[in-house]
């Protein structure tokens, strides 16, 4: 397992919509073992693989706490069946708009397909922080930030701030 290096914001990579997985393979699921261990790495609780540079429609999700028994989530071609229609509210961040957080709504409950690290399909109705995670997740296979949902003004102010801290970041690297 490798740690990849997870893209930020603005990075027009990260804009890019996915493409759908054509078959789960042990290509695909080295991918995924990499995308887990990035993701346990950076720490977070959800990974798509855009956010590593990889434009499939994959996403993985690990909600257990510090404490637990790790509970990997892995997503191959997830599809929304249903939702809600009542919102649950979140503070959410993400590993590619660092340190940078903002109340979210999304429906609350949400029904998905996929197909699972073993390439069999499945369903599940997820409710709560794993209906938000997998609906954030989702969001990132279609190019779309949680910033998107904020006003412009909030919008562009982080994207700024974003701008500036890379461009101090590079000048450490270089
Ligand atoms: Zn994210």
């Amino acid at each position: 397992m490798t740690i990849r290096k997870i893209l930020t914001e603005p990075d027009p990579f990260l804009r890019q919509k996915s493409s759908n997985v054509e078959e789960v393979n042990d290509e695909v699921r080295s991918l995924m073992d990499d995308m887990l261990e990035t993701m346990y790495d950076a720490p977070g609780i959800g990974l798509a693989a855009i956010q590593i540079g990889i434009p499939k429609r994959i996403i993985v999700i690990d909600l257990s706490k510090k404490d637990e028994k790790k509970n990997p989530l892995y997503f191959v071609n997830p599809e929304i069946l249903d939702k809600s229609n009542d919102d649950a509210s979140y503070e959410e961040g993400c590993l590619s708009v660092p340190n940078q957080f903002a109340e979210i709504s999304r429906p609350d409950t949400c029904t998905v397909k996929f197909l699972d690290y073993n390439g069999k399909e499945k369903i599940l109705e997820a409710k709560g922080l794993l209906a938000t995670c997998i609906q954030h997740e989702m969001d990132h296979l279609e190019g779309i930030l949680f910033i998107d949902y904020l006003s412009k003004l909030k919008k562009s102010m982080i994207i700024k701030k974003l701008s500036k801290q890379k461009k101090t970041l590079e000048r450490i690297v270089v």
